[in-house]
């Protein structure tokens, strides 16, 4: 456990796009929050999220306590120091997680204190049934999507959000509507932006309904890793009381029909699309689907951790739900969610194209990217950045293609789909 991990570790490089920055083991960046956290007189500033993001060649943080109104000054001081020889020691990794849109949030000049903030903004979707609004206009980047549905028995709460922070705030605004027992938490997939708040939950007494398939890019370094490099991004403050809770109670591995409080939620298993453990909860008597990251508000939905083909799939069957509202994993609530499907379906088969193409003719993944718009720097989930990156994915996906027999097939299936998008 973290608890026992008290020693400084090497600390090794995390890159964020072309930026370099210090990536904190486990071991620095939480147990130090934890051992303070249990400390009311120390409010540890985490001087890292503003700064390490920016800087190379980092030679130490220090992390310094406030002064308490008491006028004691508790000071502690974790100064990790870049040895000569990192580049021998360190391990250079590439942070290509699509949940590193929490890096561009913590740049935002203005960016909001989850902490502080009382309650955010939510709209009803149907009798009983809230969205938990995220940001809008900014894509995959702002902060995500979450949802709860008050039945008889207590509330359902669909995605955690990105920090214990993050989901204190949730639990404060889902305590503006209801006073009833958090029951159950329900999880669309394993990206830290949708769960890193779970445990909030948790310790509130919810079960946790999840995908049992945990793996993510994200996580291929191990949780331990992960947690540091998210620790880094979105700093100690709103780490603090962290623990993992997306390992479910009630794993769901197959669309499953789950009657919570008295009301009845279908849980689609899409199989991989966004990530391999994707669930789309749909709750029919209001008609309203939470999609997960499956659909974005530009409907560019991030295929990196997951598959081109079975994002495709996973967007058939949410169709065919005719849901009257979706809410996406980022960003506004469509007003027209079939509009926003076929947009995302649209840009996922025309990515298809040109990979498939590229690649029967012998073109190299190089020069294929290379006819795509660059992406941003240090935004790797901006618009661009994700086009790119799946561009990567869906390469290596029509690679895979052309030596299977199925893909004649799949190059039809994809080519008759098509002609909706050129008739939109
Ligand atoms: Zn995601």
């Amino acid at each position: 456990m973290v608890e026992s991990q008290h020693g400084l570790q090497q600390p090794r490089h995390t890159h964020l796009g072309n930026v370099t920055a210090i990536k904190f083991t486990r071991a620095v960046a939480l147990s130090h929050s934890l051992i303070f956290s249990r400390h009311p007189a120390i409010d540890l500033q985490a001087r890292c999220r503003d700064h390490v993001p920016r800087v190379t060649n980092i030679q130490g943080i220090l992390f310094l306590p406030r002064r308490t109104g008491a006028g004691i000054v508790i000071a502690a001081a974790a100064v990790a120091i870049v040895a000569s020889t990192a580049a021998a020691q360190s391990i250079p990794r590439t942070l290509t997680m699509d949940s590193a849109s929490a890096a561009a949030l913590a740049r935002r000049p203005h960016r909001e204190r989850p902490d502080t903030i009382r309650a955010f903004p939510i709209h009803k979707l149907g009798d009983g049934v809230y969205a938990v609004l995220g940001d809008t206009g900014r894509g995959s980047e702002g902060r995500s999507n979450a949802g709860f549905v008050v039945t008889q028995g207590g509330v359902v709460v669909i995605d955690a959000l990105a920090s214990p922070a993050q989901g204190k705030a949730l639990l404060r605004t889902i305590r503006t509507v209801t006073k009833l027992p958090i029951k159950w938490l329900i999880l669309t997939h394993h990206h830290p932006d949708h769960h890193f708040g779970a445990i909030v939950f948790k310790r509130a007494g919810a079960t946790i309904i999840a995908h049992p398939d945990r793996r993510t890019l994200a996580s291929e370094d191990g949780d331990d890793a992960m947690v540091s490099a998210w620790t880094g991004v979105l700093g100690l403050r709103e780490m603090q009381g962290f623990a993992f809770a997306d390992t479910p109670n009630v794993p769901i591995t197959h669309d499953t029909t789950l009657v919570l409080g008295g009301r009845t939620f279908e849980i689609q298993v899409p199989g991989t699309a966004h990530t391999p453990g994707d669930l789309v909860i749909w709750i029919p008597d209001a008609r309203v689907v939470f999609a997960g990251d499956l659909l974005i508000e530009d409907g560019v939905a991030m295929v990196v951790d997951g598959s081109s083909g079975g994002l495709l799939r996973g967007l058939d069957r949410i169709e065919a739900l005719h849901p009257a509202q979706a809410m996406p994993g980022h960003g506004r609530i469509p007003s027209d969610p079939i509009a926003l499907i076929r947009e995302t379906r649209c840009q996922t088969l025309t990515l298809r194209a040109l990979m498939r193409r590229d690649v029967q003719e012998g073109v190299s993944m190089s020069r294929a990217l290379a006819s795509l718009p660059p992406a941003d720097r240090d935004r790797p989930v901006s618009r661009n950045s994700r086009v790119r990156r799946n561009a990567v994915r869906v390469y290596a996906e029509m690679e895979q293609e052309l030596v299977h027999s199925s893909g004649v097939a799949d190059a039809a299936k994809d080519s008759v789909a098509m002609l909706s998008c050129r008739e939109e």
